[in-house]
């Protein structure tokens, strides 16, 4: 007993943090990404960190402090240079300390406004920067990321099972796409049985490559949806999520960015899907267009911050959880 209670002042960080399961919270920052990851063993993994200013990164360090009990943050993993990904960086390096950064290389869009949260974003991370390449493996103890795609490139072959993808007949090509979205570092996570994908803000011609002609991402469990819900159709590409075949799909929209009724729709009718869990109401779509209210972090148009959770059991089970209501449904991976 005193044994206990001396290891709790010694490592109380993690203590706190060893939950057995990998938990996956999708922080509320208004149509940004920043999703924080820890996982069975207390390791803490943080894709993106919102938007600049002090409101991201102070909701991003609650989640990681109040939530998941860590006294720092492993790694950040940096999809792209966009400040809806990116801008948080500097603000949150602030509050809790940040071992190592991730990131697709350099920016391409160094001039201008785009070029803003790229040099602010290069500063604080100066010397503990790991640019990634597709095909490469961070390997966590109980927990694996592939990297699926980075600097406008992608896995040169299949992972996870990956194969023909019948969904590839007749199948839309865009444009080369040549701004940052296009750039963004992408991960396939693997828990056992359970497979979370997010892939930022990863454009259509890019998905293609994924999809066509071959799958090379394979089957998942759990999409964060690219570029917060197919924003505007640069993202969304039907070969790649028709054969992805995700269980559930999160999407961190805001209330008038991304998650358009055509998103919807394709989301919602993918094979196999059986939630759809929204951060915020689509609120220029009608009922139809946005999933239960009850999957709904943020109704209405309101700054509220509300967040979604993930958390996932050995066997692959795992529970979304909603933090304005506590509403929560459990489903199995497959
Ligand atoms: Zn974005």
């Amino acid at each position: 007993m005193l044994k206990a209670i001396l290891l709790s002042i010694v490592f109380p960080s993690v203590l706190a943090a060893q939950t057995g399961k990998l938990d996956i919270w999708w922080v509320d920052v208004e149509g940004g990404a920043a999703t924080l990851i820890v996982t069975p063993t207390g390791e803490s993994f943080l894709i993106d960190t919102g938007n600049p200013g002090e409101r991201d990164a102070a909701r991003i360090f609650d989640v990681a402090t109040r939530q998941a009990g860590l006294r720092k943050i492993d790694a950040l993993f940096t999809t792209h240079y966009h400040g809806d990904h990116v801008g948080g960086a500097p603000a949150l390096s602030k509050l809790i300390p940040i071992t190592k950064y991730y990131d697709h290389g350099d920016s391409v869009e160094p001039e201008g406004s785009g070029g803003k949260p790229w040099i602010a974003y290069k500063s604080v991370a100066a010397g503990n920067r790991s640019p990634v390449k597709p095909g490469q493996v961070i390997q966590l103890r109980e927990v694996k990321l592939d990297v699926v795609s980075s600097a406008g490139k992608v896995l040169s072959k299949p992972i996870n099972g990956g194969g023909p993808n019948p969904f590839c007949d007749g199948a839309i090509q865009k444009d080369i796409d040549k701004s940052e979205n296009g750039q963004s570092a992408g991960l396939l996570l693997t828990y056992g049985k359970f497979k979370f994908f997010d892939i930022g803000d990863l454009t259509w011609d890019r998905e293609m490559m994924l999809a066509c002609p071959v799958n090379k991402v394979g089957a998942v469990t759990l999409l964060q949806a690219t570029h917060h819900g197919f924003f505007n159709d640069a993202s969304g590409a039907p070969a790649l999520y028709n054969a992805l075949k995700p269980v559930v799909v999160v999407v961190n929209n805001a209330p008038k960015k991304g998650l358009q009724p055509s998103a919807y729709e394709l989301i919602s009718k993918l094979p196999g899907v059986e939630g759809v869990w929204q951060l915020h109401e689509a609120v220029d779509s009608d009922k139809a267009h946005n999933t239960a209210e009850q999957k709904i972090a943020n109704p209405g148009s309101e700054d509220q911050g509300h967040w979604v959770k993930a958390t996932v059991a050995k066997d692959g089970s795992f529970t979304l959880t909603n933090s304005r209501n506590q509403f929560s449904e459990t489903y199995q991976s497959r």
